[in-house]
C-alpha cells in the first residue's frame, strides 16, 4: 500500500474548499489532510474539531509556513470576496466592493504567489489551483468591481505557478452552483472557448461539488500534472449526457501551459 500523501488545503472555510477538505477527509488511505484558514469559529462550525487546521492569512508568508512543512501537495482554493459597498437603493442592486487591504492583487495575486514560494520551500511537488473562466477578456464584469481587475490578478498568479517549475494543475471553473456533485457531465476546454460558444447553448456552470472531485482527482491522476483547462458540467438532465466518472480520460483532454 502507497503512503499517503500529505495534502494542505486553504480556503478550507470556503464554499469549494470546504468540500475539497471533506472528500480528502473521506480518502483516509490516500491522503492526509490539512487546513488553512484564518477563523477558527467558522472552522469548529464546518468542521466541528480544529484538528488538522492551521490559521493564518495568505498575505502573511510566515503563517503559512508551519502549515505547509512536510505536504507534498497544495491545494489553492483561497479568493478574494466581493462584498455590499453600503447599503442599496430600494429596489436597487448592491454595489460591490473588496475590504480594504483585500484587493484581487493582495489575495488573488500576491497571497497565491505567498503560497507558492512557501510550498515550494516546503518542498511540495504538486500545486492544484482553483480558477476561474472568463479571464481572456480584460473588460469582464468580474474585474470591475471595485477596479479590482479579479480575472487579470488571477491570471498573472497561474502564470507564476507554470514558470515556478513544479508540477500544476489549473482548473478554471465556469460559474459555480451549489448544486450536489456526481450527477452530470463534465466538459473540459481552454481560454474561455466554451465560454465564447458554449457547447449546445448550455449554461457554462458547474456545481461546486464536481469541482471539488475535479481537484481531489487531480492529486489522484498523473494525467493532470501541468495540465490547465476550463471545466464546465453539462446539465443534470441533458439527452445523451454522460455522468463523468472517468477522470483519466477527462484529464486525457486537457493540455499543458497556460
Ligand atoms: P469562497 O467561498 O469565496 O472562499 C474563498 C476562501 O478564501 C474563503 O475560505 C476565505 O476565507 C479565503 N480567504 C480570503 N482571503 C483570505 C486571506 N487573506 N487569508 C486566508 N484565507 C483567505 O470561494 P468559492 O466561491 O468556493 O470559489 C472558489 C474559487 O473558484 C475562487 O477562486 C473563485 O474566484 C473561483 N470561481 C468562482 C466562481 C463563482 O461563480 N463564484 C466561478 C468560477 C470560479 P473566509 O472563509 O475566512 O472568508
Amino acid at each position: 500500500m502507497n503512503t499517503p500523501v500529505q495534502v494542505l488545503v486553504t480556503g478550507a472555510t470556503g464554499r469549494t474548499g470546504s468540500l475539497v477538505v471533506q472528500k480528502l477527509q473521506q480518502r483516509k488511505e490516500q491522503f492526509i489532510v490539512r487546513g488553512f484558514a484564518r477563523s477558527r469559529q467558522k472552522v469548529e462550525q464546518l468542521f466541528g474539531t480544529t484538528e488538522g487546521f492551521y490559521f493564518g492569512d495568505i498575505r502573511d508568508p510566515a503563517t503559512l509556513a508551519p502549515a505547509l512543512v512536510g505536504c507534498q501537495g497544495l491545494v489553492i482554493l483561497t479568493s478574494a470576496i466581493p462584498q455590499p459597498k453600503g447599503i442599496p437603493q430600494p429596489g436597487q442592486r448592491p454595489e460591490l466592493t473588496f475590504a480594504t487591504g483585500e484587493m484581487p492583487e493582495a489575495i488573488d495575486y500576491q497571497g497565491q504567489i505567498n503560497q507558492i514560494d512557501t510550498a515550494l520551500s516546503a518542498g511540495v511537488n504538486h500545486i492544484v489551483l482553483v480558477g476561474s473562466m472568463g479571464g481572456t477578456d480584460e473588460n469582464h464584469p468580474l474585474n470591475r468591481i471595485g477596479n479590482g481587475n479579479i480575472l487579470i490578478w488571477k491570471r498573472k498568479a497561474e502564470q507564476y505557478l507554470i514558470d515556478s517549475g513544479t508540477d500544476y494543475t489549473i482548473i478554471r471553473a465556469g460559474g459555480l452552483q451549489d448544486q450536489p456533485g456526481g450527477k452530470r457531465e463534465l466538459l473540459v476546454g481552454k481560454n474561455d472557448t466554451m465560454l465564447k460558444n458554449p457547447p449546445n447553448g448550455i449554461p457554462t456552470s458547474i456545481p461546486r461539488e464536481d469541482v471539488a472531485e475535479v481537484v481531489v482527482q487531480a492529486l489522484l491522476e498523473p494525467n493532470a500534472r501541468n495540465k490547465t483547462f476550463d471545466v464546465i458540467s453539462q446539465p443534470e438532465d441533458a439527452s445523451g449526457a454522460v455522468i463523468t466518472k472517468d477522470f483519466a480520460a477527462l484529464f486525457a483532454q486537457t493540455t499543458p501551459g497556460f
